[in-house]
């Protein structure tokens, strides 16, 4: 499988003394081709700063590297840390951050528009891309390993039970590719289950709504799913006048649920509320 083959990925452990860690999503990428792929669709137009969230033993940081004219990697693993460091020590066009991804103030580390991509660690994908999707303006690609379940988040369409705020900030502020499949043995240790890549390329910002105050709307309509709107709307818009205006402003019954709602008739709503 070449450099990052199963047998070095291994090597590469035991001469750190390291131990995956299960609870930190650590599976390592061994499958050359795919992070070659995975790279050259991460670096884009080749013109933006790139960060690289979890980038592990430096698999995907190695190969991108070279494609774009800056890598800022977010690792909270002392210990890959510390294998990175001396993987790339001297290399000019590589910062690494040990900070939990979660936690990082991203603007200050990442003042101007940039890219986006890692290998996900699995246990926090929803968080990791809501807090990037709710910086949109700023980043007009991102490119993601993550599990098949979370892929078909991305895509998924109303009345679906993956349908959500991931769907809507998704689909709403980006153009989403399935890039990739991947199957566990693409991985040491190997996963429970399958990946997919996927892009996600911004689409024209001009009249959009602003990124966090749309999600903070959608996350308060979906935040009891079988509720009706007309509820949910209660804690933002206060009197039943005011609910039952911007409802029948955007053409939504009273008793329709958010799930139910597509994103353009949100977004409308979104509009009148926020
Ligand atoms: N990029 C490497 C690769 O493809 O081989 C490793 C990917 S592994 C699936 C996920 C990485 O994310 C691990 O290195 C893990 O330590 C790191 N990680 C886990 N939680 C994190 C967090 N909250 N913030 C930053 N990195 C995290």
């Amino acid at each position: 499988m070449g450099a990052n083959g199963i047998n070095n990925i291994k090597a590469q452990l035991e001469g750190l003394n390291i131990r995956p860690n299960p609870a930190l999503g650590q599976n390592f990428l061994c499958d050359d081709s795919a992070i070659e792929l995975i790279s050259r669709a991460a670096s884009y137009d080749g013109q933006h700063e790139l960060m690289e969230i979890g980038p592990g033993l430096g698999a995907l940081t190695g190969a991108l590297i070279g494609l774009v004219p800056r890598v800022t990697a977010v690792e909270i693993d002392a210990n890959m840390v510390r294998a990175l460091k001396a993987r790339f020590s001297g290399e000019a066009g590589l910062d690494i951050i040990q900070s939990d991804i979660l936690k990082l103030d991203i603007p200050s580390v990442m003042p101007g528009t940039f890219i986006a991509a890692g290998n996900l660690p699995y246990y926090i994908t929803t968080p990791i891309v809501t807090r990037l999707l709710c910086l949109s303006s700023s980043i007009p690609c991102m490119t993601f390993m993550v599990q098949k379940e979370a892929a078909r988040r991305f895509f998924a369409a109303p009345k679906t039970k993956l349908y959500g705020p991931l769907s809507i900030m998704a689909q709403y502020y980006y153009d989403i590719q399935s890039l990739l499949s991947l199957s566990p043995a693409s991985y040491y240790p190997q996963p429970d289950v399958d990946s997919e890549v996927v892009r996600l390329i911004r689409r024209d910002m001009t009249a959009k709504l602003e990124p966090k105050r749309f999600f903070g709307f959608i996350e308060a309509l979906f935040a009891m799913r079988r509720k009706t709107i007309y509820n949910n709307l209660k804690p933002i818009l206060g009197s039943r006048d005011a609910i039952c205006d911007a409802l029948s402003s955007a053409g939504i019954a009273e008793n329709a649920r958010a799930e139910e709602l597509s994103i353009d008739k949100l977004a409308q709503l979104a509009a009148l509320c926020i």
